[in-house]
């Protein structure tokens, strides 16, 4: 807390009145340590691939260049992390264009089917390769809703491929897609789009916490795995700016289960163009 006081001349030459204002800083002192903590963050995360960066080419300078083999492998290696921190800078410079509302989000008439079958096309190669069957379940004749395109197969496609990511080869990932109706009071339903896998499951209490910034339940396998630990503080960015919401919970028997819940668009704002999907 802190107390400003000031003294203010009265009404009258010989009265003066002492003004008490007091200020709640709690919340400033919460968003300077989240700005320090994150700062930190970042640091730490483009540090860890330039300091191997710089490992291999001194290793290369001090002689790995000699032996053609060394050479290949090391440059890779470099490549590989190079590759790396242009993923993290561009996951940063994503989500801080979408925080500071210099993105701007298209507001389109949207079908979900679409938004599911552009996102299954960028993910199907990366699960034929880890053996994992993708099961659909899309609801006929659903409502659209308003948004953005692009940004909404975005959401998507990191939710799959988290599912591919933390799920042991051969696992199965479903794909539900349904319209759910108004709650009472509201004016318009919902849709409401999931994403479940047999994979290794989020412990309950971690659950809240993965859509902060470079959150992660295990560090050396989301970073081994390619992670950024930025993917669902994205999601969580763009599901808001739908007026949406999203969360985790466990998947039965084993695995997660992430949900996100969108504004269908009203009755009469058309209705969304039809996909396949369906079929
Ligand atoms: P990352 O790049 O590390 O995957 P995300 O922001 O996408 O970052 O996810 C944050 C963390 O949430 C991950 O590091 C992982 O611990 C956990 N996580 C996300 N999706 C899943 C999932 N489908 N199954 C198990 N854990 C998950």
């Amino acid at each position: 807390l802190r107390v400003e006081v000031s003294v203010a001349g009265g009404r009258r030459e010989h009265e003066a009145c002492v003004v008490l204002v007091f200020h709640d800083i709690t919340d400033l002192r919460r968003l300077e340590t989240v700005r320090k903590d994150f700062v930190a963050n970042v640091s730490h995360e483009l540090r860890t691939p330039l300091t191997s960066i710089k490992g291999y080419v001194e290793a290369l300078l001090d002689g790995g260049k000699d032996d053609p083999e060394t050479m290949a492998k090391f440059l890779d290696i470099i490549l590989r992390q190079s590759n790396r921190l242009n993923l993290i800078l561009d996951d940063l410079l994503q989500l801080s264009q979408i925080e500071s509302g210099v993105a701007l989000f298209k507001r389109d008439l949207v079908s979900p089917g679409n938004v599911v079958e552009r996102s299954l096309a960028i993910i199907q190669p990366l699960a034929d390769k880890k053996g994992h069957r993708m099961h659909l379940e899309v609801a006929e004749g659903l409502p659209g809703v308003i948004g953005d395109e692009d940004r909404l197969v975005q959401v998507l496609t990191n939710l799959l491929d988290n599912a591919v990511k933390y799920t042991p080869d051969g696992g199965t990932i479903t794909v539900r897609l349904q319209a759910l109706e108004p709650t009472p009071g509201a004016e318009v339903g919902s849709i409401e789009l999931s994403v479940a896998d047999t994979g290794i499951g989020i412990p309950e209490g971690d659950r809240p916490r993965v859509f902060e910034r470079f959150y992660r339940v295990d560090k050396a396998r989301s970073r081994e795995l390619g992670g950024t630990g930025l993917g669902l503080a994205i999601v969580k960015h763009i599901v808001e700016q739908h007026d949406g919401q999203v969360w985790v919970e466990g998947n039965q028997p084993a695995g997660s289960r992430f949900v996100v819940r969108l504004p269908a668009a009203r009755p009469g704002q058309l209705t969304a163009p039809q996909t396949n999907l369906a079929n």
